[in-house]
């Protein structure tokens, strides 16, 4: 299986190639040459672990890779999971269920991509005998899920910038709580969005990028994409048969990457319903679903801070596949997208594709609503996904982090807040975090002296 840039200026790539560069060197987005039909698969599959089922799905894509290497690089990746299922389905009533994503070491959904691209990275590393440094920036979940898909691997280190003071307490800990030699935590004196543009220079620069062979650990690397429809296929084979057409997959949304996934599954022959698209105040996505038009805006801190994301870097992959594969047509719309900040469609599956928002005092009553009705806990990611399910489907809630990553969130809900084994080991060890400011030179400063 080849891989080809949605911007069509970049030579196929291998599998291993391009999870290696993340984003294509013409700054477009890889996809699949060719989406495979599974349906016939479905029925086998059906009894499957989740680790066993990864490794048959992630086959017909990592075709590079020897198979049974493939296996063991599935089945570490999924073996550090708290619950002996891995992602969980649980039913809160009739055609309303949880698809619980927080059973990884960082308690989020980002593990599921970020273990297997850590193993992923680790196994290039032995193949080629280089090393690898690892970039990213975060707002919190990412970074922590990157860094534990790294810790400790031999010939790998992992830099992640956040910004100072604007992570909880509990996302800094899982970063800087380690103790791993090989996970360099960047507190940068600045927003988010200064650790972004400090990173995207950092990118641009090719020579140093090259001479220091760093890689990016974003949303668009195209293995967090297929390693994330797997939960998706996993959820719809644990359905009773005469359901799986009804069912309609709900996703707290940041930046598409979550949804893009599921969707990508159902171009594959996994027959899905829908797809709702559930984001907080930062509603890019919903104005999109509801009036049409792509048009970023400015980004408002809220109670689910890992979907404070105003543009969706994932949706580039869909607008290829929307476009038929037109890498030009792509290329003018990313192009307006970046010149006007906005870009109208001509139409959209109404049907397939719906969405909803949830304000702060929203995801705060649906918290409560929810505990009551269900006595079931969600975090305020999964809360917003509990906004207007549609009746006539059956829901598959994706819960995407554990309750107890926000206790402040949920104390002001409920009066009460969850604790996690996991997190509460955090509060006693050692933060080790490196302060600089968010310029260019001293980011690159700091990774040229480090690692391997
Ligand atoms: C990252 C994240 C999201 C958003 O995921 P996208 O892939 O950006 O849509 C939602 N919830 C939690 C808890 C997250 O960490």
């Amino acid at each position: 299986m080849k891989y080809l840039s949605t911007r069509g200026q970049t030579p196929p790539h291998t599998f291993s190639q391009a999870v290696a560069v993340g984003l294509a060197p013409d700054g477009g987005l890889f996809l699949p040459e060719t989406l495979p039909d599974i349906s016939g698969h479905l029925a086998g599959w059906e009894k499957l672990g989740y680790a066993d089922l990864c490794f048959e799905f992630m086959r017909l894509f990592a075709t590079d890779i020897e198979p049974e290497v493939l296996r063991g690089i599935v089945a570490k990746s999924y073996a550090a999971f708290a619950h002996p299922e891995i992602a969980p389905l649980r039913k809160l009533r009739d055609r309303l269920h949880v698809l619980e994503l927080f059973h990884g070491p960082t308690l989020a959904f980002k593990d599921f991509a970020l273990q297997l691209l850590g193993n992923l990275y680790e196994h290039q590393c032995r193949v080629t005998g280089q090393g690898i440094k690892v970039l990213g920036a975060t707002s919190g979940d990412t970074g922590a899920a990157a860094i534990h898909g790294l810790l400790g691997k031999p010939d790998t280190a992992v830099f992640v910038l956040y910004p100072e003071g604007r992570v909880s307490p509990l996302q800094e800990r899982q970063m800087t709580c380690t103790g791993a030699d090989n996970v360099y935590a960047i507190a940068v004196d600045g927003s988010f969005d200064d650790a972004q543009r400090a990173l995207k220079a950092i990118f641009g620069d090719r020579e140093f990028s090259a001479q220091q062979r760093l890689s990016a650990v974003n949303s668009i690397n195209l293995a967090r994409v297929l390693a994330q429809c797997v939960y998706y296929l996993f959820a719809w084979l644990r359905m009773p048969a005469a359901e799986r057409s009804h069912i309609e997959f709900v996703v707290p949304t940041g930046n598409f990457g979550n949804v893009f996934a599921g969707w990508l599954l159902s171009r594959m022959g996994v027959p899905v319903a829908g797809f709702k698209v559930a984001t907080n105040r930062n509603d890019l996505l919903h104005r999109l679903f509801t009036t049409g038009e792509y048009r970023s805006g400015s980004v408002t801190p809220s109670l689910a801070p890992s979907m404070d994301i105003q543009v969706a870097s994932n949706f580039e992959r869909y607008l290829s596949y929307a476009l038929g594969g037109d890498a030009a047509a792509v290329r003018a719309v990313m192009e307006q997208i970046g010149a006007t900040g906005a870009y109208r469609f001509a139409s959209f599956d109404r049907n397939l594709f719906s969405s909803s928002r949830a304000d702060d005092a929203e995801i705060s009553a649906i918290i409560r609503r929810v505990q009551a009705e269900h006595g079931y806990l969600v975090d305020p990611h999964t809360a917003c996904a509990f906004r207007d399910l549609n009746p006539a489907r059956t829901s598959i809630v994706l819960a995407t982090a554990h309750p107890a990553k926000f206790p402040d969130a949920i104390r002001a809900a409920t009066g009460g807040a969850p604790t996690h084994p996991a997190l509460e080991a955090l509060k006693s060890r050692a933060v080790v975090k490196h302060r600089l400011p968010p310029t260019v030179a001293a980011i690159k400063a700091f990774i040229a002296a480090r690692g391997m």
